[in-house]
C-alpha cells in the first residue's frame, strides 16, 4: 500500500472497551492505519502506554491535573506528543486537518461536541457514541448531511444493518425495498429473571453481560435494556426509519447481530462472533475487509438460534424510549441524560435498579418537551433533565 492512501485517525476515548479494541485492530494493520490522536477522560497510565505504542502526534486527557501527570511521564519518555487537556482540546483534535477518521468512542453526553465538531470538519466518522445520536440526532445528522460526511455505524446492531441494506443506500426505506428493521437483543445478564428478583440486582451482576465485554455504563444499559431503546432511537437517525418500522427481536446468542426485511420477503442478516473487532474494522477499512483478529463462527458449536418478542413489562426502559422517539423534539435528550443520571446513581448503590426506569419516567412525565433547533436546545434540555433526576434520585435515595 502506498503511503498517501495510509489513513491518519484521531480515537476519542482511547482508553475504553471500544477505543482498545480499535487499537488491536490498527496494531494488525501498520500499513494502513496511522493513529494521530489518542484521547481519555483521566486514565493517565493507559494512555501513557497507548502513547508509547502508537506514537501520536497529540494525546488529550479531559481532566488537567491527569493531563500534567501524562505530560511528565510523556517528557520523561522522551516521546514528542503534544499533551493538551479539556472539551475544546477533544473537539481540536477531532477536527485536524491531518485527521481523515475519527472513532467516536467517548461513552455518554460527554462524547456529543468532539463528535459533532468532526462531522463539521467533514471526517469519516466511525461512530459508536450512540448517544450522540439520541440527543442530537437532527443536529448531527444535519451537520452529516451539509458536510457529506461518510458515518459508518459501529455499534454492532447497526453495523449490520449497514451491511444488510443495499450499498449505498440513500436514506429512503420504501425507495430500497425496506419493510422493516430488526433490531437484535441479547436481554441482557438479567433476561429470565422475575420483577422481584431485579428489584435486588446488584451493579456487579449487572455489569456480567453474558456474551460481551463492554463499559460499565453500556452494560447497565443492556442489562436495562435501555441500551436497546437508545439503539432503536439510534437506528432511526441512520436509516430513518420509522419507530413502527424497527422490531427489537431478543437473540441470546449474540450471533445475528441485526435483520433487514425487504417487501419481496427476504431477510438479509449479519451473523459472527460477539466481538466488536468485527463492525470495528468494516468501519476503519470499509469499503475493503481486512483481518479483525476475530475467532471464525463454528455454526456447529452455536448449534441453535433462538429468537424471542422483547417483555415491555420487565423491561420499561424499552417502552420510555419507544415513547421518546414517537414524541420528538427534545424527549430522546431528556431519556439520554435522566438515564445517565440514574445510571451512575445505581452504580454509586443510590438507588436499586428499577428505580432506573422510575427516575427516567417521573422526569419525562416532569418536563416539558421542545423543539430541537440547534445544539443549544439539545444542551440545555440536557442540563434540566439532569437536575430533575438529581431530584428523583435524592427522593428515592431518601
Ligand atoms: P468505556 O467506559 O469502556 O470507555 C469510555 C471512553 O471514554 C474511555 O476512554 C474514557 O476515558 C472516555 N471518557 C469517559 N468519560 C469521558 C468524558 N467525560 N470526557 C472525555 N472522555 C471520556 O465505554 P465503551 O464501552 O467503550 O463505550 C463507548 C461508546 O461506545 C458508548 O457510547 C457505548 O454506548 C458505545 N458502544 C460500546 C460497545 C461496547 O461493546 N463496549 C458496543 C456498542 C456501542
Ligand atoms: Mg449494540
Amino acid at each position: 500500500m502506498q503511503p498517501d492512501t495510509m489513513q491518519r485517525i484521531s480515537i476519542l476515548g482511547s482508553t475504553g472497551s471500544i477505543g482498545t479494541s480499535t487499537l488491536d485492530v490498527v496494531a494488525r494493520h501498520p500499513d494502513r492505519f496511522k493513529i494521530v490522536a489518542l484521547t481519555a477522560n483521566s486514565q493517565a497510565d493507559l494512555l501513557f502506554q497507548q502513547c508509547r505504542q502508537f506514537k501520536p502526534s497529540y494525546a488529550v486527557l479531559l481532566d488537567e491535573p491527569s493531563a500534567k501527570e501524562l505530560r511528565r511521564l510523556v517528557s520523561d519518555a522522551g516521546l514528542d506528543i503534544e499533551v493538551l487537556s479539556g472539551m475544546a482540546a477533544l473537539e481540536q483534535v477531532a477536527a485536524l486537518p491531518e485527521v481523515d477518521a475519527v472513532m467516536a468512542a467517548i461513552v455518554g453526553a460527554a462524547g456529543l461536541r468532539p463528535t459533532l465538531a468532526a462531522a463539521h470538519a467533514g471526517k469519516k466518522i466511525l461512530l459508536a457514541n450512540k448517544e450522540t445520536l439520541v440527543m442530537a440526532g437532527n443536529v448531527f445528522m444535519e451537520a452529516v448531511h451539509a458536510s457529506g460526511v461518510m458515518l459508518l455505524p459501529i455499534d454492532s446492531e447497526h453495523n449490520a444493518i449497514f451491511q444488510a441494506l443495499p450499498r449505498g443506500y440513500d436514506g429512503d426505506p420504501s425507495a430500497n425495498g425496506v419493510r422493516r428493521i430488526l433490531l437484535t437483543a441479547s436481554g441482557g445478564p438479567f433476561l429470565k429473571l422475575s420483577l422481584s428478583e431485579l428489584e435486588r440486582v446488584t451493579p456487579e451482576q449487572a455489569c456480567a453481560h453474558p456474551n460481551w465485554v463492554m463499559g460499565r455504563k453500556i452494560s447497565v444499559d443492556s442489562a436495562s435494556m435501555m441500551n436497546k431503546g437508545l439503539e432503536v432511537i439510534e437506528a432511526h437517525w441512520l436509516f430513518n426509519a420509522d419507530a413502527d418500522d424497527i422490531q427489537v427481536v431478543v437473540h441470546p446468542q449474540s450471533v445475528i447481530h441485526s435483520l433487514v426485511e425487504y417487501v419481496d420477503g427476504s431477510v438479509l442478516a449479519q451473523l459472527g462472533n460477539p466481538d466488536m473487532r468485527t463492525p470495528i474494522a468494516y468501519g476503519l477499512a470499509y469499503p475493503d475487509r481486512i483481518d479483525a483478529g476475530v475467532a471464525p463462527l463454528d455454526l456447529f458449536e452455536v448449534a441453535s438460534l433462538n429468537f424471542s418478542a422483547p417483555d415491555f413489562d420487565r423491561f420499561p426502559c424499552l417502552t420510555l424510549a419507544y415513547q421518546a422517539l414517537r414524541t420528538a423534539g427534545t424527549a430522546p435528550a431528556i431519556l439520554n441524560a435522566a438515564n445517565e443520571e440514574a445510571v451512575a446513581a445505581f452504580l454509586d448503590r443510590q438507588i436499586p435498579f428499577l428505580a432506573i426506569p422510575r427516575v427516567i419516567g417521573a422526569v419525562l412525565d416532569e418536563l416539558s418537551v421542545g423543539s430541537v433547533v440547534c445544539l443549544d436546545d439539545v444542551i440545555g434540555a440536557d442540563a434540566e433533565a439532569r437536575r430533575a433526576a438529581q431530584q428523583q434520585i435524592r427522593k428515592i435515595g431518601r
